[in-house]
């Protein structure tokens, strides 16, 4: 008889498990998605008014390391080659970032070299913190007083809504510091979009007579909902699942103010303003992400973000101190579960990219259906504790 799945939420992680389990075993497999369209956060749809495709939950650029990973996006949908540039404007004036020989040469006011930016970003760290802890020290000892102050102080503190120092280090981390004049925001070697959208590689994965996904159904734990399901996989937040019971985990949400103007409002798919007295952390033009299209009009998110309330979307996973110590009791608890599995940003915890959520589904999708037909023990997470 064929096995019954549940999987809660159809953004990358629920997708990519439920086309790996139906692909490789026989299953059926319902999707419970509480909102009323698929694809998460990654969602994309076109505007009505303008006909361009908007990132509904803000900017996604497909990156990279892993070639496996990129050609498994691909197999679903055509990614066009897209680099995504971004600039900051600091104290009016914009500049490129991440912070490069450009950006440099601005700031200061020279006409730096690779080997005299280093020589100088060298005499700029703060050479009194050895093993940086936080975020704030990460930026000091790398970058000096003065770039992480034009940058990275005024935005992140408006992103966290937290002082700097007390978040983590990785976070700073992800934004490389260039000694060329190289202005592409990410580092890694593949790097597109999906001409059709990320809603449209979702649908396709989730194209299959055994997968059924249900909109508008949201997921309250209990005996009874998963009565006739064989697993359960939950890609929802870890402490929701538990109903707050050690109470909430820290999440960002983020809020958009959206305007409809003619031509091309900023020349760019993204600016980050990174001055304090800004309310907004950046503008999207969604225009931008397609090159290839052409629109009369623009549509551009100015981007607010917050702490997360009762019915807000939880977006940036916070991880401070006293996050982690919830983490550690939320995941003993869900430990002592048996056929529940855990996967996804929201279910680890953790401030993933969608390579990333892809490659751990795609792995948890072969521990799962190894374990079930070994009769082997089956993780309830895909990660260890971090
Ligand atoms: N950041 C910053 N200034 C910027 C851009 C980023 O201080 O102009 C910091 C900020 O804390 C942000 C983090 O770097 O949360 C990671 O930035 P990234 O662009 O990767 O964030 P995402 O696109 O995921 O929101």
């Amino acid at each position: 008889m064929p096995s019954k799945y549940l999987i809660i939420g159809s953004g990358f992680s629920g997708a990519v498990l439920a086309h790996e389990l139906v692909k490789n075993s026989d299953c059926h497999i319902d999707i419970w998605e509480e909102r009323d369209h698929i694809a998460g956060n990654c969602h994309t749809s076109r505007d009505d008014e303008t006909g361009i495709m908007v990132h509904r939950y803000g900017p996604h650029i497909f990156n990279t390391h892993k070639k496996e990973i990129w050609d498994y996006v691909n197999s679903f949908s055509e990614f066009r080659p897209y680099l995504h540039r971004v600039k900051a404007m600091s104290n009016g004036e914009v500049y490129s970032l991440p912070v490069n020989l450009s950006t440099l040469n601005q700031f200061f006011k020279k006409n730096f070299t690779p080997k005299t930016a280093k020589e100088f970003l060298d005499s700029l760290s703060d050479k009194t913190i050895k093993e940086p802890k936080n975020f704030q020290e990460q930026a000091l000892s790398f970058i000096g007083e003065k770039l992480y102050h034009a940058f990275f102080e005024g935005y992140t503190k408006k992103q966290w809504g937290c002082e700097p120092s007390l978040l983590p280090a990785s976070v700073l981390k992800r934004i490389p510091v260039r000694l060329n004049y190289d202005d592409n925001y990410h580092n890694s070697i593949f790097t597109g979009i999906p001409i059709y959208g990320y809603t449209d590689v979702i649908e396709r994965l989730l194209e299959h007579p055994n997968i059924h996904v249900f909109l508008n159904k949201k997921f309250f734990p209990s005996e009874e909902a998963i009565e006739g399901y064989d697993h359960v996989f939950y890609t929802g937040p870890l402490d929701a699942y538990f109903k707050y019971e050690y109470g909430k985990l820290g999440y960002r949400t983020v809020t958009f103010e959206s305007s409809v103007y003619n031509g091309d409002y900023q020349g760019i798919a993204q600016m980050n303003f990174c001055d304090e007295n800004i309310p907004y952390t950046r503008i999207t033009e969604h225009k931008h992400f397609m090159p290839w299209e052409n629109h009369e009009k623009t549509i551009v998110f100015r981007e607010f973000s917050k702490e997360t309330e009762a019915n807000d979307i939880p977006y940036y996973p916070k991880r401070l101190q006293e996050d982690k110590i919830l983490l550690k009791k939320y995941r003993q608890k869900a430990e002592k579960l048996s056929h529940i599995s855990f996967l996804g940003r929201l279910a680890t915890y953790r401030y993933m990219d969608m390579d990333d959520v892809i490659a751990e589904a795609l792995d948890y999708s072969k521990t799962f259906l190894t374990a079930i037909t070994a009769n082997k023990h089956l993780p309830v997470f895909p990660n260890k504790e971090n």
